[in-house]
Protein backbone atom coordinates (compact mmCIF):
# COMPACT_ATOMS: atom_id res chain seq x y z
CA UNK A 1 0.00 0.00 0.00
CA UNK A 2 1.22 3.72 -0.65
CA UNK A 3 0.40 5.80 1.85
CA UNK A 4 -0.01 8.99 -0.69
CA UNK A 5 -2.18 7.26 -2.82
CA UNK A 6 -5.84 7.96 -2.24
CA UNK A 7 -7.54 4.78 -3.25
CA UNK A 8 -5.17 2.95 -0.41
CA UNK A 9 -7.04 5.27 1.56
CA UNK A 10 -10.03 4.49 0.82
CA UNK A 11 -9.11 0.88 1.24
CA UNK A 12 -7.90 0.96 4.59
CA UNK A 13 -10.85 2.74 5.13
CA UNK A 14 -9.20 5.56 6.46
CA UNK A 15 -11.40 8.31 4.34
CA UNK A 16 -14.89 7.41 3.76
CA UNK A 17 -15.50 5.72 0.21
CA UNK A 18 -18.81 4.09 -0.21
CA UNK A 19 -17.46 0.84 -0.74
CA UNK A 20 -20.25 -0.94 -2.30
CA UNK A 21 -18.54 -4.55 -2.55
CA UNK A 22 -15.00 -6.14 -1.26
CA UNK A 23 -13.44 -9.34 -1.03
CA UNK A 24 -9.59 -10.00 -0.24
CA UNK A 25 -8.25 -9.11 -3.33
CA UNK A 26 -10.79 -6.51 -4.48
CA UNK A 27 -12.55 -3.27 -3.51
CA UNK A 28 -15.66 -1.23 -5.42
CA UNK A 29 -16.40 2.14 -4.31
CA UNK A 30 -18.87 4.58 -5.77
CA UNK A 31 -16.83 7.55 -7.90
CA UNK A 32 -16.88 10.80 -6.40
CA UNK A 33 -17.90 12.26 -10.01
CA UNK A 34 -20.75 9.87 -11.21
CA UNK A 35 -20.86 9.72 -15.47
CA UNK A 36 -23.60 7.31 -15.05
CA UNK A 37 -26.31 6.46 -12.54
CA UNK A 38 -23.94 3.85 -11.72
CA UNK A 39 -20.35 4.72 -11.48
CA UNK A 40 -18.40 2.30 -9.47
CA UNK A 41 -14.24 2.06 -8.90
CA UNK A 42 -13.31 -1.08 -8.91
CA UNK A 43 -9.54 -1.51 -7.20
CA UNK A 44 -7.26 -4.37 -6.35
CA UNK A 45 -6.01 -4.09 -2.86
CA UNK A 46 -2.64 -3.92 -3.84
CA UNK A 47 -0.80 -0.95 -4.79
CA UNK A 48 -0.49 -1.45 -8.56
CA UNK A 49 0.30 1.79 -10.74
CA UNK A 50 -1.55 1.02 -13.70
CA UNK A 51 -1.98 -1.80 -16.41
CA UNK A 52 1.65 -1.48 -17.13
CA UNK A 53 2.33 -2.66 -13.53
CA UNK A 54 0.81 -6.02 -13.85
CA UNK A 55 3.08 -8.92 -14.01
CA UNK A 56 2.42 -12.27 -13.06
CA UNK A 57 3.22 -11.52 -9.34
CA UNK A 58 0.37 -9.43 -8.76
CA UNK A 59 -1.91 -10.98 -11.15
CA UNK A 60 -4.36 -12.84 -8.71
CA UNK A 61 -4.92 -9.58 -7.47
CA UNK A 62 -6.13 -8.30 -10.86
CA UNK A 63 -7.80 -11.54 -11.98
CA UNK A 64 -9.93 -11.48 -9.10
CA UNK A 65 -11.43 -8.37 -10.40
CA UNK A 66 -12.49 -9.95 -13.46
CA UNK A 67 -14.70 -11.99 -11.21
CA UNK A 68 -16.00 -8.74 -8.95
CA UNK A 69 -17.69 -6.89 -11.99
CA UNK A 70 -20.71 -9.85 -12.08
CA UNK A 71 -20.95 -9.65 -8.15
CA UNK A 72 -20.79 -5.61 -8.38
CA UNK A 73 -23.71 -6.21 -11.51
CA UNK A 74 -26.15 -8.74 -9.23
CA UNK A 75 -25.26 -5.68 -6.25
CA UNK A 76 -26.40 -3.15 -7.98
CA UNK A 77 -29.12 -4.54 -9.88
CA UNK A 78 -27.73 -4.39 -13.67
CA UNK A 79 -27.01 -7.98 -14.85
CA UNK A 80 -29.51 -8.16 -16.86
CA UNK A 81 -29.51 -4.58 -18.70
CA UNK A 82 -25.78 -4.71 -18.88
CA UNK A 83 -22.73 -2.32 -17.96
CA UNK A 84 -19.41 -1.19 -19.41
CA UNK A 85 -15.83 -1.26 -17.89
CA UNK A 86 -13.09 1.23 -18.84
CA UNK A 87 -9.55 1.01 -17.75
CA UNK A 88 -7.73 4.32 -18.27
CA UNK A 89 -4.02 4.11 -18.70
CA UNK A 90 -1.09 6.49 -18.26
CA UNK A 91 -0.81 10.06 -19.49
CA UNK A 92 -2.72 9.72 -23.09
CA UNK A 93 -4.99 6.87 -21.69
CA UNK A 94 -6.29 10.08 -18.91
CA UNK A 95 -5.39 7.71 -16.12
CA UNK A 96 -5.68 10.70 -12.98
CA UNK A 97 -5.38 8.25 -10.01
CA UNK A 98 -2.25 6.43 -10.07
CA UNK A 99 -3.59 3.03 -8.77
CA UNK A 100 -5.26 0.82 -11.52
CA UNK A 101 -9.10 1.33 -11.37
CA UNK A 102 -11.70 0.13 -13.41
CA UNK A 103 -14.63 1.79 -14.22
CA UNK A 104 -17.74 0.00 -13.79
CA UNK A 105 -20.69 2.20 -15.60
CA UNK A 106 -24.54 1.20 -15.75
CA UNK A 107 -28.09 2.29 -15.36
CA UNK A 108 -28.57 3.45 -18.45
CA UNK A 109 -28.07 3.24 -22.37
CA UNK A 110 -24.17 4.39 -22.71
CA UNK A 111 -23.19 6.06 -25.84
CA UNK A 112 -22.20 4.41 -28.64
CA UNK A 113 -18.71 6.60 -27.98
CA UNK A 114 -16.65 6.67 -24.58
CA UNK A 115 -17.81 8.05 -22.08
CA UNK A 116 -15.63 9.17 -19.21
CA UNK A 117 -13.95 12.64 -19.41
P1 LIG B 1 -9.18 8.24 -13.97
O1 LIG B 1 -9.34 9.50 -14.74
O2 LIG B 1 -7.88 8.18 -13.20
O3 LIG B 1 -9.42 7.02 -14.80
O4 LIG B 1 -10.35 8.22 -12.93
C1 LIG B 1 -10.21 8.63 -11.60
C2 LIG B 1 -11.60 8.65 -11.02
O5 LIG B 1 -11.48 8.72 -9.62
C3 LIG B 1 -12.44 9.85 -11.47
O6 LIG B 1 -13.64 9.39 -12.08
C4 LIG B 1 -12.71 10.60 -10.16
O7 LIG B 1 -14.02 11.13 -10.12
C5 LIG B 1 -12.49 9.53 -9.10
N1 LIG B 1 -12.00 10.03 -7.84
C6 LIG B 1 -10.95 10.88 -7.64
N2 LIG B 1 -10.75 11.07 -6.34
C7 LIG B 1 -11.66 10.31 -5.69
C8 LIG B 1 -11.95 10.09 -4.30
O8 LIG B 1 -11.32 10.63 -3.40
N3 LIG B 1 -12.97 9.24 -4.00
C9 LIG B 1 -13.70 8.63 -4.98
N4 LIG B 1 -14.69 7.82 -4.56
N5 LIG B 1 -13.46 8.81 -6.29
C10 LIG B 1 -12.45 9.64 -6.64
ZN1 LIG C 1 -2.85 2.90 -3.99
Amino acid sequence: MDENCIFCKIIKKEIPGSIVYENDYVCAFKDLHPVAPVHILVVPKKHIVSLEDVSEENLEYVAKIQLAFREIAKITGVSQNGYRVICNCGEDGGQEVKHLHYHFLAGKKLGAKIVHD
